[in-house]
């Protein structure tokens, strides 16, 4: 499909992650918290459950956000100066990133904004991040595969001609992956990047702008992933 893509970016920034035992802690944490020094730091702590962990307790997801072209020199400098670094910036993330001995537990995952002209080609169908990945910022990249495969399946049910389906699936989906993508590009730079003007407009204004009836419904829409246009949402997929 080389020549097919519509666009083909990688984000300057990017994120390190690694996994933290979190039982021992006694630290009751059950949505993801993140903080912020304007865009250019970013320090999360994302629970995970106990589904992926060996001796069944509780795990979190740490991430730290950080320029793919400042990799080598992280890789490079003392860990322990970066452990105090994010303890310093937040000290509720210490006994998380304490976990840590070494910069191999943790993992860098670069950020893509790929769109394709069209998300088939005779019989070579994409769903997915291999037909729209996004930055990760609003949380909606899993959700929209779930919908494609659940999309597609519906159409392959549909429509005998295979290329009419394949077609009936691009139609039904494009629409919604349009907006979040959009969305996801825009919103990127205001938790990402070096811009003291886009992280100071974030925090006067994204805050206050949830406490508005409309607004707080919405950004709650576009969170649940349901939003296909600024004024229009998804009835069913
Ligand atoms: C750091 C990070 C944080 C994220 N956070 C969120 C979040 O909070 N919420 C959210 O909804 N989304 C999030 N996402 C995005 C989400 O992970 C993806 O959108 C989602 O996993 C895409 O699902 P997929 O099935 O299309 O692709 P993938 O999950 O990438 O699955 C593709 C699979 O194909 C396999 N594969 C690749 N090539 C081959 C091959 N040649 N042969 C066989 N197998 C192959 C891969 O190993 C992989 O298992 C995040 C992504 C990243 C990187």
């Amino acid at each position: 499909m080389h020549g097919d893509f519509k666009r083909d970016k990688t984000y300057e920034f990017g994120a390190l992650w690694g996994v933290c035992e979190t039982d021992a802690l006694d630290i009751e944490q059950s949505a993801l918290i993140q903080r912020y020094v304007d865009a250019k730091i970013m320090i999360g702590l994302l629970p995970l459950g106990s589904a992926f962990s060996a001796t069944g307790g509780k795990q979190t997801a740490f991430f730290w956000s950080l320029k793919l072209e400042e990799y080598d020199d992280w890789l490079n400098s003392p860990f322990e100066n970066w452990q105090q670094q994010v303890a310093s910036i937040w000290p509720k993330a210490k006994p998380y990133v304490d976990q840590f001995s070494n910069h191999g537990q943790l993992t860098l995952a670069s950020y893509h904004d790929t769109a394709l002209k069209t998300y088939s080609k005779g019989r070579l169908v994409f769903i997915g991040d291999a037909a729209h990945a996004t930055s990760p910022q609003l949380g909606q990249g899993a959700n929209m595969g779930l919908m494609d495969a659940r999309r597609l399946a519906k159409s392959l049910t549909r429509l005998d001609e295979l290329l009419d389906a394949l077609k009936d699936y691009e139609n039904n989906r494009k629409k919604q992956v349009r907006f979040y993508q959009m969305m996801s590009h825009y919103l990127t730079p205001f938790f990402q990047s070096d811009s003291k003007v886009l992280s100071t407009i974030r925090d006067l204004t994204f805050h206050p702008m949830s406490k508005l009836p409309f607004m707080s419904e919405l950004m709650m829409q576009t969170l649940a992933g349901v939003k296909t246009g600024p004024f229009s949402s998804l009835k069913k997929i």
